[in-house]
This record gives C-alpha cells, structure tokens and sequence, in this order.
C-alpha cells in the first residue's frame, strides 16, 4: 500500500488501492444476475462489470470502511431491503408524477450518502467521472459534512431522484455523470443515471426552489421522495421541467 493524505480525513495514512466512487451495491444485481448490462461510454464493458468505478489512493480504510462505509450500508438495506423501520408509500401526485415515498427514513445518512457520492466523483480521477467537477470550496464544505458526520440542511445541494427501474432497457443502463445547467438558474447540476435511478444534483448552498425542493428528501418529516417513472413519463421529464443542457 502507498503511504499518503487521505482525501477525506487529511491525515497521512496508508490509501487503499480501490475506494468505490459509484458503491457495488448500486447495481448489485448486475452482479447477482450476470445479466447484461451498459455502461455509456463503454471502453472496457468487461473490467467495469468486474470492479466497478472505482480510484486509487485517494482513502484510508477507516474512511472508506467506517466513515463512507456506514452510509453506504444503510442505504444499501433501504434499497434492497433489511430489518430498518421504514415504511413505503407509493402515491400519485398531481394525476402525473408516480411518487415514492418513504418515511422514517435516517434523513441524516441519506443526505450525507448523496452527498459522499458527488464528492468522491468530483474528486476522483477517474475519467468516466471527468465532467463532475463541484470546486474546492463545495469539495471542502461536503468533506466537512461527511467526516464531521454533520445534519446538513435539506436546501443544501439538493438532489432529486427518479426511478425508471421499472423500464427493463433502462434498469440496466449505468451512464457517465452530466454537468447540466437548470432552466431560469445560474446554477449547475450533475446528472448520475447508475442502474435506472436518476439523480439530479443542484449545486448550491441555498436552494429555495420550491419545485426542486418538493420532489427532494426532506428533513422536517424525515420523508424520502423517488418520483417513479411511469410509461407516460418520458426519460427526458425532468430535463424539459428543471433543467436546460
Ligand atoms: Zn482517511
């Protein structure tokens, strides 16, 4: 192992030489299954379904294991299932989004994941994540969060989610992270499309966007919203609604 400064808690430790930027569990039935799956862009289909997205030298074990590894492992059981107090809802709102909602949920651990997911891309190396690139300040202001093991604010960088596990072609789909900016906003964003689920992240400390912050995870009630793509949404919704490429 190469002697080093982690990343996240700044100390000169020994890196590991693979820390998960998108985590295995995120598309765990890819490897379950062996079935096929695609990875746009694809430049080595056969060592990504291997390894994942992954860099070297950029965590020590206590950071990838106990500080992001214990994110990691509640929202892998409240993806796919465990023994947490959580209840799920389906609804529809507004006779056209098919909203996903679950309550109790850990808001705390679900927001400092989304969170540690944008960071890792944004400082990794790794050419597939080349296009996420939040900045020192946002980089530092998330590495805070996550080793200091804060309650960030709902507004903060807010992310929203949808589903289109349900489209078969797309529930297999991993694509590489977008930069996009937003319609009526300076503000920029990342697309993550890993295994189906969408994720739209807003750069900024201060999001008042009500629509945005509507369809997002929320602190007050500890309620996680995914909004589930039905055959009338089409995979470009949140594009024509939120943002303009
Ligand atoms: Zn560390």
């Amino acid at each position: 192992m190469d002697i080093g400064k982690c990343k996240l808690c700044l100390k000169e430790k020994e890196l590991l030489k693979q820390s998960h930027i998108i985590p295995k569990f995120m598309y765990k039935e890819i490897y379950e299954n062996n079935s096929m799956v695609y990875f746009e862009p694809s430049t080595d289909y056969s060592k990504i379904i291997q390894t994942g997205y992954f860099d070297k030298n950029i965590l020590c074990k206590d950071c990838d294991g106990s500080v992001i590894g214990k994110l990691e492992d509640y929202v892998s059981r409240f993806f796919y299932g465990g023994r947490l107090d959580i209840s799920l809802k389906k609804f529809v709102k507004k006779g056209k989004l098919d909203v996903i909602c679950a309550e109790n949920v850990d808001y705390k651990k679900i927001k400092l994941f989304l969170l540690s997911l944008i960071w890792r891309a944004s400082i990794s190396n790794n050419k597939f994540f080349s296009e996420v690139k939040i900045g020192a300040t946002y980089e530092e202001i998330m590495r805070k969060f996550i080793i200091e093991n804060e309650v960030v604010s709902d507004n903060f960088c807010p992310c929203v989610i949808i589903s289109y596990r349900e489209h078969e072609h797309l529930k297999k789909m991993t694509r590489q992270p977008a930069q996009v900016k937003f319609n009526f906003s300076s503000k920029t964003g990342y697309v993550f499309f890993i295994a189906g689920v969408k994720y739209i992240f807003k750069i900024t400390k201060k999001e008042n966007d009500s629509i945005f912050l509507n369809f997002t995870l929320n602190s007050d009630n500890n309620r996680f919203l995914m909004i589930q793509a039905n055959e009338k949404l089409r995979e470009d919704f949140i594009t024509d609604n939120f943002i303009n490429i």
